[in-house]
């Protein structure tokens, strides 16, 4: 298979070719021919997949074959894919922008946090495929700055995390102003309930194809764990990566102060490291994710709701500072790792109060994790587990002292879970809005 047989035109041939892919991963086999079909797609692919490139490739090709001559007006908006988050919206344009430079499509990525005068202004310069998160796209909307009227084609990417996120409401919003007639597109790592209905609201005789094995870890990843004393881990991650010269490095911890304590730590071992997370400006985010990916940032300290999304070709090394206490998000972190085929690692530090975690993790990725004591950090046989504080909630990490299972909070919560993480609360998805509509979330993921 190479996609010259999928029928592409020429411009996109050229553009895949020079961004290196040589041949469609599976998601792009499947998905661009249905696609360029005409008809409605339902497509299980998790980030990783080369799912980004199964939608934007047949819809460029549409829309370069049945571009309308620019006499004059506004170019209409053609086609509107909405994402849960800034930094995916961001990087699907890229994408847009990578896959269509030698066609005359524009695009634009519209979000939050950011002023909405130059949004305007390129409205006005005529857009053809705009990426959106949802929340901005309505503001635009009330304000009568957004014509969506002429949308042929619509995808939602990430619809699970979207859910997730709590957007549900701003996606029935938006399919309210679509068109009705529309080639539909819909994207999600996995297919809950909840999916399955809003297929059923938005697809008309859906195509399905799936790709990603659910919880599954990609095979390409090496995973590891060093057992480590809790108060000696940042000394271990900085013995880790000036030992074995790592570059480009992705930290996990569980809270945003955690975050922001152990960037101090690093910095003050020269080791270049930012922290990206809700509470950051969308610019300092941006900026952050920017340097990491140029090899400017030696790490990219983030919670899982900031990471969402993030793409970064080829991230050789992912560690779990903090194992989540969500085990789902132990393997959307670790999928951050070993992209499209690429060799990955993923180490995770893990002290003794969190070995029901991992007992989770391993328990849901069906296989066991190795651990690797590294010589100088071998732990005190003789530590007691402490609870984990998540803000105002308190949580048992530690085999035989948890209430309940999965790492649930101490004294109630667990049930509602469906096979997704508990709602994640706005704090991340939702900062397309300001910080007034960020509060008193409560929800319950910890960042
Ligand atoms: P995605 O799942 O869309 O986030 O894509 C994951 C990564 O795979 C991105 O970094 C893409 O640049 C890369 N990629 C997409 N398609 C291909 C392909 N056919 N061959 C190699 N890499 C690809």
């Amino acid at each position: 298979m190479s996609f010259e047989n999928l029928g592409l035109a020429e411009p996109l041939l050229k553009a895949v070719s020079e961004a290196g892919y040589a041949t469609p991963t599976p998601i792009q086999a499947q998905a661009i021919p249905a696609v360029l079909n005409g008809g409605d797609l339902l497509a299980g692919a998790q980030t990783g997949t080369g799912k980004t490139a199964g939608f934007t490739l047949p819809l460029l090709h549409m829309l370069a074959a049945t571009a309308k001559p620019a006499s004059g007006g506004r170019r209409p908006i053609r086609a509107l894919i909405l994402t849960p988050t800034r930094e995916l919206a961001a990087q699907v344009e890229e994408c847009v922008r990578l896959y269509g430079k030698y066609l005359p499509i524009r695009s634009m990525a519209m979000f939050g946090g950011v002023g909405m005068n130059p949004q305007i202004e390129a409205l006005k310069r005529g857009v053809d495929i705009l990426v959106a998160t949802p929340g901005r796209l309505l503001d635009h909307h009330q304000q009568g700055t957004l014509d969506l009227s002429h949308v042929e084609y619509f995808v939602l990417d990430e619809a699970d995390r979207m859910l997730d996120m709590g957007f549900i409401h701003d996606i029935r919003r938006v399919l309210a102003i679509l068109p009705p007639r529309k080639q539909s597109l819909l994207f999600s790592a996995t297919f809950s309930d909840e999916i399955k209905a809003l297929a059923e609201r938005l697809l008309d005789k859906p195509q399905v194809i799936e790709v990603a094995r659910r919880n599954a870890t990609a095979d390409t990843i090496a995973q590891k764990v060093h057992p480590v004393d809790r108060d000696r881990k940042k000394e271990l991650l900085t013995h880790l990566i000036q030992s074995n010269n790592w570059h480009q490095v992705l930290v996990f911890t569980r809270m945003k102060h955690g975050a922001n304590r152990l960037v101090e730590f690093l910095l003050k071992q020269n080791i270049t490291a930012m922290a990206i997370h809700g509470n950051k400006s969308q610019s300092a985010r941006t900026r952050a994710l920017a340097d990491f990916k140029s090899g400017e940032l030696q790490v990219l300290v983030a919670t899982d709701i900031a990471a969402r999304g993030i793409d970064i070709d080829q991230l050789p090394h992912v560690v779990n500072f903090e194992l989540p206490n969500v085990a789902e998000d132990y393997v959307h972190r670790i999928g951050r790792t070993g992209r499209a085929g690429a060799d990955g690692e993923a180490v995770s530090l893990v002290c003794v109060d969190e070995e029901g975690f991992l007992a989770d993790i391993e328990k849901l990725i069906k296989r066991p994790i190795p651990r690797v004591v590294v010589a100088g950090f071998e732990p005190d046989p003789n530590a007691r587990p402490e609870p984990i504080q998540l803000g105002r909630r308190v949580l048992h990490g530690s085999t035989g002292s948890r209430s309940g299972g999965g790492g649930r909070p101490a004294g109630g919560g667990g049930g509602q879970r469906g096979g997704r993480g508990p709602s994640s609360g706005r704090q991340d998805g939702r900062g397309d809005r300001g910080p007034r509509d960020q509060a008193g979330a409560g929800r319950s993921r910890s960042r």
